[in-house]
């Protein structure tokens, strides 16, 4: 009796450290390098908000690169109070791919996220998204091709100035591959350090995707007290557009607050992926890794809407 009650302390004590060192220890999202942003300054975004009843410089073209369909409940959080009464179910989302083009008239083309790669489409046993991890995602099922970002870059008559991500999950760097090498690359902080046991499968297609890109160079978010968002960029330093700091569903998460040519237009990101949830004040689901947090930023992000009317807000996966 008492040799089982000691096997049984020593196996509980085994499964106690083995948690502990998978939690601890996990593997990071990519090996790609990272380094502080040299674009970029840290500004209280109050700044520009006189500014957003005028047209801006940016031209802003949103591009739907592809259409797929995902778990409803990684999107929306099914056991809030409002989806429950909607009876809304954890079957598939229909959602989009997009990528964001940001031609500025000084300094260049720069996109918003990356839609998909053209090999996804023309060699899908070639793209960085390939094998199991392409089968657990039912891209072949479920994925429908409109416009990888390659073939668009293609008829652009400007170069490719940079990548803005709104975070590193897979969906946003779908396309990177057709990213030319060398290409700046930007992202909120701590995207690329995120540890888990299902980076052993996600890390090789992150590190094929990123392979020949620039390292990620992070924004400097300063932590704003009585500011709108946790913190925010000023990219080009002309107030046309800002990074602003939305975690929760990544560390880094960024929406970016484009002054386009037909006014103010923020881009959510995943922090809200769906029309649904936005309209109906329901944050994203089961994705997101911190979920208070997400809350939190979702909920700024809402405020930040609703007092600024004249912003054209863009989910992060639909229309
Ligand atoms: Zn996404």
């Amino acid at each position: 009796m008492k040799n089982a009650k000691r096997i049984a302390l020593a196996l509980l004590a085994l499964v106690a450290l083995c948690a502990t060192v998978l939690g601890v220890v996990g593997i990071e999202t990519t090996s790609h390098p990272h380094q502080p942003s040299a674009l970029g300054n840290p500004r209280p975004l109050t700044d520009v908000l006189a500014a957003l009843n005028e047209p801006g410089p940016v031209e802003l073209e949103t591009i739907t690169s592809a259409d797929w369909a995902v778990e409803r409940s990684g999107l929306i959080n099914l056991n809030h109070p409002t989806a429950k009464a909607a009876g809304l179910t954890a079957d598939d989302e229909p959602i989009h791919v997009f990528f964001h083009a940001l031609r500025h008239p000084t300094k260049g083309l720069f996109i918003v996220d990356t839609g998909v790669e053209t090999a996804l489409r023309d060699a899908p046993r070639k793209a960085a998204v390939r094998g199991i991890v392409a089968s657990a995602l039912k891209l072949e099922e479920n994925m429908k091709m409109h416009e990888p970002l390659g073939t668009w870059l293609a008829k652009q008559p400007q170069p490719l100035a940079g990548v803005f991500l709104t975070h590193l999950h897979m969906d946003h760097i779908l396309g990177m591959s057709d990213v030319p090498s060398g290409t700046p690359v930007y992202a909120g902080p701590g995207e690329t350090s995120p540890r888990s046991f299902l980076n052993v499968l996600v890390k090789p297609v992150t590190d094929r995707a990123l392979e020949g890109k620039a390292p990620i160079s992070e924004w400097d978010y300063r932590p704003e007290t009585r500011g709108d968002f946790e913190g925010a960029v000023d990219i080009f330093g002309d107030g046309s557009v800002w990074a602003l700091w939305v975690p929760g569903h990544t560390p880094g998460s960024t929406a970016y607050l484009v002054r386009s040519t037909k006014g103010p237009v923020l881009l959510l990101g995943d922090a809200c992926h769906t029309r649904w949830g936005w309209e109906h004040d329901v944050e994203p689901g089961t994705f997101t890794s911190d979920a208070p947090k997400g809350v939190e930023s979702f909920k700024k992000l809402r405020a930040f809407a609703h007092a600024h009317p004249q912003v054209v807000v863009r989910m992060g996966h639909q229309h």
